[in-house]
């Protein structure tokens, strides 16, 4: 008997079951930096200027931090452990917006309603998608490491295939794009022609927080909106798989929120 059978025996299923049941795995990776509750401006007097992108913003009353643009560098959690914190749960790893402004955190009110209707509008176009979906993935610009975590989709671990998900080299064919990268002025064209090559109704994926803001390269380049119009967002330098796994669940219509 061959020795990966054995591994096989012995190993069980290592498929996770998350997000429909816990995972230890999921819960030990740490998510997007966030405000600590009743942090105040006047707790953090220059704590913006520890953020290489320019995620944190300290105005009107308010600290803020935009998860589009946060390379989880880990400085302000840092520098200012009281302030800011990593987020957990379904908030943390699995952290994916239909709305860009709800990546800014802590969300105001008006932002809860206008995910609601972002969220339904999608529901609604997608909703031929449940059964199956192929996808398409483009780099635009990537520094290799989301192809990591996209890639890990397709082991034994998180095993997208049962969830009706599978990979196409043909925009003909996809569903859903998913793109990476910082939006370098090279792929423009190229990422414009596969969405536009794709039939409705297709699903954007923007993996990452350079393809959602430009990450560190943010003076020079704004990700991919500015090509194509993405529905949802998935913050992290990389995003781990839990969160990409995520997104595909909302796209497909698996999972609302
Ligand atoms: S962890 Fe994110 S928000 Fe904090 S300093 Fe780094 S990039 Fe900025």
């Amino acid at each position: 008997m061959s020795i990966w059978v054995l591994r096989g025996l012995r190993d069980g299923v290592v498929t996770t079951r998350w997000p429909g049941r816990p995972d230890e795995y999921a819960d030990s990776w740490r998510g997007p930096v966030v405000v600590r509750d009743g942090a105040a401006p006047g707790a953090a007097p220059g704590a913006g200027d520890l953020c290489p992108t320019g995620a944190i913003e300290i105005s009107a009353g308010r600290v803020s931090v935009d998860q589009g643009k946060c390379i989880l560098c880990g400085r302000c959690v840092t520098a200012r452990p009281d302030v800011f914190g990593w987020s957990a749960g379904a908030t943390g790893p699995g952290a994916a917006a239909v709305l860009r402004e709800a990546l800014v955190v802590p969300e105001v009110p008006q932002t809860r309603q206008a995910v609601e209707a972002a969220r339904a509008a999608l529901a609604d176009r997608t909703a031929a998608l449940r059964r199956s979906v192929h996808v398409r993935h483009v780099d635009a610009g990537s520094d290799g490491s989301e192809e990591w975590e996209i890639q890990a989709l397709l082991g034994p671990v998180y095993d997208v295939h049962r969830l009706g998900v599978f990979f196409t080299a043909s925009p003909r064919h996809a569903d859903v794009l998913l793109v990476t990268g910082a939006g370098t002025p090279g792929m423009a064209g190229p990422l414009r022609t596969t969405y536009d090559g794709m039939p409705d109704p297709k699903v954007v994926i923007a993996v990452g927080t350079d393809a959602a803001s430009g990450g560190l390269l943010g003076d020079t380049l704004t990700g991919v909106p500015a090509t194509v119009p993405v529905d949802i967002w998935v913050p992290g330098s990389p995003p781990p798989p839990f969160g990409i796994l995520k997104a595909l669940l909302v796209a497909t219509g698996k999972l609302v929120r």
